[in-house]
């Protein structure tokens, strides 16, 4: 297992668009290995590599059905909608109102880099927009209707 350092809200990394993954290496299964052993590390739903400090379209997402891991992945379809506190590993303790598709379909590449589709609704959708989102750059907080507010630390 091995952990790496999460960025925090501010570091200019977290501002820039990421690339694509071209093939999977030995370095990038380690950091996908990596980056899932972070976001469990810090009961995360979501991590993407920006956060790490890896300029790469890759994220990581658990809302507790098991990990998904997307390669490059793109938003194909979505509708609906949802309002609700979002939070992020990047600003522990924080969160904030983000409205977001309630139904999403994306595409993405796998760790053997097969396309697979993924569809998901409320919290899923929700953590796969604000993981993409990452990938271009963008944080929440960018997003958030009123103010950004602390929550309680779980023990
Ligand atoms: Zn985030």
């Amino acid at each position: 297992m091995a952990l790496r350092t999460i960025r925090m809200h501010g570091d200019p990394v977290l501002g820039k668009v990421c690339r694509e993954v071209m093939e999977i290496t030995p370095k990038v299964k380690m950091l996908i290995e990596d980056m899932l052993d972070t976001m469990y590390e810090a009961q995360g739903v979501g991590l993407a590599a920006p956060q790490v400090g890896i300029l790469k379209r890759i994220v990581t997402i658990d809302i507790g059905d098991g990990p998904i891991v997307m390669i490059n992945p793109m938003i194909l379809k979505s509708d609906g909608e949802q309002t609700g506190g979002e939070g992020c590993l990047s600003l522990p303790g924080k969160a904030g109102k983000v409205t977001r598709p309630n139904h999403v379909v994306a595409k993405a590449y796998d760790i053997n880099m097969e396309e697979f589709e993924i569809e998901g609704t409320e919290l899923l959708a929700r953590a796969i927009c604000h993981e993409i989102d990452h990938l271009e750059g963008h944080m929440y907080t960018e997003f958030v209707e009123g103010d950004i507010y602390d929550v309680e630390e779980e023990e």
